[in-house]
């Protein structure tokens, strides 16, 4: 059998999910990652859907898997998806969620059991500063300590700036998608009786006149539990919570807003809101958030285009999730994708082990898998960012503005009948 020694630069999600997947196969893995603690990460709910379960399965132990459903909240548990106005009234549902395999967990815990499934393989504390190959070819790292590393395979999983895709595409391979989102979480007891009615066990999203929208994600996961296994159960999140995301076009005063921290940055977000019209009822899910878990961060987008993803000649070393195709989380969909790059990587590397094929022959059937699945994800994400920003031209803060009571009324008419 053929030994392929693999470095992973980036112990996020998709790092993590490859690393466990390799160390279950055999292979000789060693992820390197800056953070000091895994937990000690932002981020709110990540939504795994039927194909980022399927590639789980491939990578990580069934018992695992079993954590992981234990942790998560069933979309088919909640109602529809929600739409509503700046006022809160409601313009329309999104399609029925009965038949839909996706499940939502806290990010935080989804990094955490993959990170036990890594084992001693995850090295935290670790900076990669700098890359390059051995006379001999094989990739190797340079660490922020000075240590040099050598490998086989060089993954870079290091996220949307990442440094490996830099050096392999001699550039980003993203750039800021124009929209900042601040997030945060609170819990379904700190509202009032009538907004929890009025939200209900579902998501829902605002789209407002000058760029702003509000998404409100329900994350249950023990009353919606996907697996009903208390005992197994590693979820951060204990109740009913609402986990919401505001997001605002970039501007200067965007900017003014981002680099506040805790129960300032909310209140400048509310007082945002509040001067562009909104009224009190869809902003009580933020009035009501713990201040502590409030953050910033930047969107940034790869190309939609799947021939701009990856743009090098495959060889020794690749990248794989938010370092080719980072993605706004506007459909929730990166960490999803880059589980499922994680799982294809694998399976091509396994036929180098096998003999069927060589290094680089695998890398290029990965990054090519890599570029439609990044290409699909982007097109979506993409969707709703654009939506946003058009609601930011003069032309469409008028449409937005005029068109939403009217959907509302409607809706009111139809639903009283
Ligand atoms: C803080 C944060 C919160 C997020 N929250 C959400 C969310 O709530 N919902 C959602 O849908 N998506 C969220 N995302 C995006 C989603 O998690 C990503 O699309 C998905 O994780 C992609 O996985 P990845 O492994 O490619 O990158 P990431 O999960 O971002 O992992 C990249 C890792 O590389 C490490 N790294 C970077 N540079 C270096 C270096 N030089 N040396 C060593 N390590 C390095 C980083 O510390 C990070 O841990 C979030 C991303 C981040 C970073």
């Amino acid at each position: 059998m053929v030994r392929v020694r693999v470095i992973v630069v980036g112990g996020g999600i998709g790092g993590l999910a490859l690393a466990a997947g390799l160390r279950r196969q055999g292979f000789d893995v060693t992820v390197l990652e800056r953070d000091t603690d895994v937990t000690a990460t932002g981020g709110y709910h990540i939504t795994l859907d039927g194909r980022a379960q399927e590639a789980l399965r491939r990578l990580v132990p069934p018992e695992t898997v079993e954590r992981l459903l234990a942790s998560s909240s069933a979309l088919r548990l909640r109602d529809p998806d929600a739409f509503w106005d700046r006022q809160g009234r409601l313009l329309g549902h999104g399609p029925r969620l009965d038949d839909s395999p996706s499940v939502d967990i806290d990010r935080i815990t989804l990094r955490s059991l993959l990170a036990d499934a890594v084992g001693e393989d995850l090295h935290l504390g670790r900076t990669v500063t700098g890359l390059g190959h051995a006379d001999d070819g094989t990739p190797r790292v340079v660490l922020a300590d000075g240590s040099i590393h050598r490998c086989d395979l060089l993954v870079g999983a290091d996220g949307a700036h990442s440094l490996v895709s830099r050096h392999l595409a001699g550039g980003p391979t993203s750039a800021p998608a124009r929209i900042v989102g601040f997030s945060g979480r609170t819990a379904a007891e700190n509202l009032s009786p009538l907004e929890r009615r009025r939200l209900g066990t579902r998501s829902g999203m605002v789209i407002a006149p000058r760029g702003a929208a509000l998404y409100v994600g329900f994350l249950d996961p023990v009353g919606n539990a996907v697996l009903d296994a208390p005992g197994r159960r590693a979820a951060i999140t204990t109740g009913p919570t609402y986990i919401w995301g505001a997001m605002f076009p970039e501007s200067a005063e965007t900017d003014s807003i981002r680099g506040l921290r805790g129960a300032e940055l909310l209140d400048a977000i509310l007082a945002r809101f509040r001067r562009q019209g909104w009224g009190e009822r869809p902003l009580e899910v933020m009035a009501r958030t713990d201040p502590g878990s409030v953050a910033a961060f930047r969107f940034n987008a790869a190309s939609s285009r799947a021939r701009d993803l990856a743009p090098w000649p495959a060889g020794r070393v690749t990248a794989l999730g938010d370092a080719v195709h980072a993605t706004p989380p506007t459909a929730g969909m990166g960490a999803g994708a880059a589980i499922r790059d994680a799982a294809s990587l694998l399976t091509h590397l396994r036929e180098v082990t096998d003999g069927s094929c060589t290094l680089s022959v695998a890398v290029s059937r990965f990054e090519a898998g890599m570029r439609v699945r990044g290409s699909e994800i982007l097109v979506s994400a993409m969707r709703t960012v654009r939506w946003i920003l058009a609601t930011d031209t003069p032309l469409g803060a008028v449409v937005t503005a005029t068109a939403a009571p009217v959907i509302a009324a409607v809706g009111g008419l139809r639903r009283r009948r």
